[in-house]
């Protein structure tokens, strides 16, 4: 980093020989190159692009390319440090600047910048804001300003930075400079606030679908959490990365210590724990193979991790979008990845009850109810999960996918209306105060103590519902509630009481449809066969290269101090096994592989595959 580099100015290139020199990709993905060509033209761009979909290129590439050094605005500050190494593995000339940094490792950045060395310079916000950096912005030349992550500047999103507010007047000086905005988060009010605030009316909209159909989308009752989750990820994920969301500090500490005891290699993640350790974790599920981070929330919002496996919900999240997103940090690198989830009776009243008693006025109550209700119906729908997410965010899906667990496996749905009158009246005539296990057993008949006590035994309702289980009167129960038609109490504990929506059930005017929940004893073991792995080598042999090409490849990382995926993705890595390249120029071939890597490591894994086809050989 400290020689002094001779102010090279990229080769002219066109961006197809760019994708293939510095990054080992033959082809672009949809709309990357219309967006290079665009901002190739000096014109503004908003993109709106799902995780994973490959956003980053449509900046990376015209900052190579066009003259000067392209600035790129993030407010991901942990995350910069390893955009750079790996930009740097690929060859490029990248640097950051953000409050890490000690005054002489920025100094020497922006020496570098100054000398036409850096084509890409990674900055915060708030550096962006500095009037310093702003003189040095009018001493260079600049190849493009991209806002990355720019619902930051919208009160919609979640992630409201106010410094955001402030860009448009940084890039409104450079009038000449192109623009582009980049999200992966998708409403209608946060887009149009993006297109306002960083003041892009003169932009061409690029929006591609928010499907990621490399994710496979799973959500199942919670009988045992602990249990599921283990045996999920024992049947499923062995060796691989993933991340465990539950809601709360104390739990996500509990199931870390639970899974570890287990033999897992498990870490917890959340706002409680020191600055220090959190950091450290973080570190691990980046660098080492195979980590499980059992997290809050507070974990996910810049991680870059490509090669997450699985992302399991063990407590329900807080809406349809932070499901969206959470699940979405699963399978960046195109690779099948599991979004699991599991959730049962008690974690519906939980929320319910939680946003009945949470401070707000009753327009903001009322946008949280209907969003708490889009995430239940999501939850208990029978129709495919796919389709009624892209729905939900307004795209329409036409077909089933094929590849969520309401498609996989057949969803039958009962006319529960009769039932669901039952269940109501027993709650209108025990008071309206009553959780689901004494409500069952009134319907049951069960003489208990409790009833007895009460009265309940001589109420009209007592042993009408002989026909279900206590377990199928739980399901009724949790339906009623996730479909808005039974509402929860604000008492301390809490029982269930009627609403507006309740009455068409019980007068009869409105016909319910439920699902039919699967028994708890079928726990099935889904067949592998049905979920094409991220590796599944045909011969013993390929996967002894494979172990023997990641251990490779681990060395190489922890020599270098960055992610085994910095060096290689799974994919390339894969087909490395499988093409089981020669030469140079085969290994140059993969996809994945750029010139700057193929310098770097093409010995060593040529050397590695030599070896391996030769002791098997022998
Ligand atoms: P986003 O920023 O949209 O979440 P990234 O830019 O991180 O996505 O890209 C996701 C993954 O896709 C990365 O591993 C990247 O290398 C890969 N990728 C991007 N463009 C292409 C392409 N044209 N061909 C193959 N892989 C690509
Ligand atoms: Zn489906």
């Amino acid at each position: 980093m400290n020689h002094k580099c001779v102010s090279d100015p990229a080769p002219a290139l066109s961006s197809r020989q760019a994708l293939r020199k510095y990054f080992g990709y033959d082809t672009f993905r949809t709309h990357q190159s219309d967006i290079i060509d665009r901002v190739m033209d000096g014109k503004d761009a908003f993109v709106l692009m799902p995780t994973g979909s490959g956003k980053s290129i449509c900046y990376q590439i015209p900052s190579i390319l066009r003259p000067g050094v392209g600035v790129i605005v993030s407010p991901l500050i942990a995350l910069m440090q390893d955009q750079v190494d790996a930009l740097q593995e690929n060859g490029v000339r990248a640097a950051y600047l953000n409050s890490s940094l000690s005054a002489e490792a920025a100094s020497r950045v922006i020496r570098r910048v100054v000398e036409g060395c850096v084509d890409i310079l990674y900055v915060a916000p708030e550096r962006l804001l500095m009037p310093g950096f702003q003189q040095l912005l009018s001493r260079v030349a600049i190849a493009l300003f991209a806002i990355d992550e720019a619902h930051c500047v919208s009160q919609w999103g979640h992630d409201f930075r106010p410094e955001y507010r402030r860009i448009a007047g940084v890039t409104n000086a450079f009038p000449g400079v192109p623009r582009l905005a980049l999200t992966a988060t998708a409403d209608r009010l946060t887009r149009d606030d993006i297109v306002e605030k960083l003041e892009l009316n003169r932009a061409t909209a690029f929006v591609s679908s928010f499907d990621r159909p490399n994710i496979t989308y799973r959500i199942q009752l919670k009988n045992s959490a602990k249990k599921q989750l283990l045996d999920f990820l024992r049947a499923e994920h062995p060796d691989d990365a993933g991340i465990v969301y539950v809601r709360t500090r104390k739990r996500a500490d509990d199931i870390a210590a639970w899974l570890q005891e287990q033999g897992l290699k498990a870490l917890p993640y959340h706002a409680g724990l020191a600055r220090d350790l959190r950091i450290a974790h973080q570190q691990r599920f980046l660098r080492e193979e195979g980590v499980v981070m059992v997290a809050t929330i507070a974990f996910g919002m810049g991680i870059d991790k490509p090669d997450v496996r699985f992302v399991a919900h063990l407590d329900l999240p807080s809406s349809m979008e932070a499901y969206y997103q959470e699940t979405g940090r699963a399978g960046r690198d195109g690779q099948p990845a599991d979004a699991w989830m599991v959730y049962a009776l008690a974690d519906v009243v939980a929320m319910r009850k939680l946003q009945e008693t949470s401070d707000g006025n009753d327009a903001f109550k009322q946008i949280q109810r209907r969003k708490l209700e889009s995430l239940l119906g999501f939850c208990e729908t029978a129709v495919c999960r796919r389709k009624a997410l892209l729905n939900y965010f307004d795209e329409s899906y036409p077909e089933v996918c094929g590849n969520c667990d309401n498609c996989n496996e057949s969803v039958e749905t009962w006319d529960a209306t009769i039932p669901a009158q039952k269940a109501l009246s027993c709650v209108y005539r025990t008071g309206q105060r009553f959780g689901a296990a004494h409500l069952t057993d009134v319907l049951l008949g069960n003489e208990t103590e409790r009833i007895r006590h009460l009265g309940h035994h001589r109420l009209k309702t007592f042993g009408v519902g002989q026909e279900l289980s206590a377990r199928q009167w739980r399901s009724v129960y949790r339906q009623l509630i996730a479909a808005g038609r039974l509402a929860v109490t604000t008492a301390a504990i809490p029982g269930f009481c009627l609403c507006p929506e309740s009455w068409p059930v019980l007068k009869g005017e409105s016909r319910l449809m439920l699902r039919r929940d699967p028994e708890p004893v079928q726990a099935k073991k889904r067949s592998r066969a049905s979920v094409q792995p991220a590796v599944d080598f045909e011969s013993q042999a390929d996967l002894g290269l494979w172990e023997r090409l990641r251990r490779l490849r681990l060395e190489i990382a922890q020599a270098n101090d960055i992610p085994p995926f910095v060096v290689f993705h799974d994919k390339t890595l894969r087909e490395m096994v499988l093409e089981k390249p020669t030469n140079r120029s085969e290994f140059l071939a993969l996809n994945g592989v750029g010139e700057h890597k193929t310098d770097q490591y093409s010995e060593r894994f040529l050397d590695a595959i030599r070896d391996h086809e030769h002791e098997k050989g022998s």
